[in-house]
C-alpha cells in the first residue's frame, strides 16, 4: 500500500466529530464498526445511522465536520461538543486542529494515541 493510500485510509478512520476510530478501543476490539467505514461501499446504510452528525457530514460528502463551512453555527455539532464529559472537548480539539493544520498533520500525532483522543505537542 502506498503512503497516499494509507493516509486516505486513516482519514476514513477519523470520525466526523473528531473522534479517532483508528486508535479507539471498541473499534480495535471489534465492538464498533467505526464512524464512516462501510458507507461508501454499501456495506452500511446511512439511512439507518442514528448519529445526526455523521448523517449530515457523510451526506454532504465531507471527511469530517472540519471541512464544513457552517461548523461555527451548527447546533448539532456544538450541542455535542457542549455535552458533559472530557471526550467531547477532545473531539472538538481534534476538529479545530484539523481545520488549522490539515488531516496529514493530525494523523502524524493521532496515530500514536491509544484512545479515540489524545495529546498534542
Ligand atoms: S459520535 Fe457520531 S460523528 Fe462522532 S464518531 Fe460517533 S458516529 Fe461518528
Ligand atoms: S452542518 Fe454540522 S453536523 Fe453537518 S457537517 Fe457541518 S458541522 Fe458537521
Amino acid at each position: 500500500m502506498s503512503k497516499i493510500d494509507s493516509e486516505n485510509m486513516s482519514v476514513k478512520e477519523i470520525g466526523c466529530c473528531g473522534a479517532y476510530c483508528k486508535t479507539c478501543k471498541p473499534f480495535n476490539t471489534g465492538t464498533c464498526k467505526g464512524c464512516k467505514i462501510g458507507y461508501d461501499t454499501g456495506e452500511r446504510d446511512l439511512n439507518k445511522a442514528r448519529c445526526k452528525i455523521k448523517v449530515c457530514c457523510i451526506g454532504k460528502g465531507y471527511d469530517s465536520c472540519a471541512d464544513c463551512p457552517e461548523i461555527e453555527n451548527c447546533s448539532v455539532i456544538n450541542e455535542f461538543y457542549g455535552k458533559n464529559g472530557y471526550k467531547y472537548g477532545k473531539y472538538r480539539q481534534a476538529i479545530e486542529f484539523i481545520r488549522e493544520n490539515g488531516y496529514e498533520e493530525f494523523l502524524k500525532i493521532a496515530n500514536n494515541w491509544t484512545n479515540a483522543y489524545g495529546k498534542y505537542k
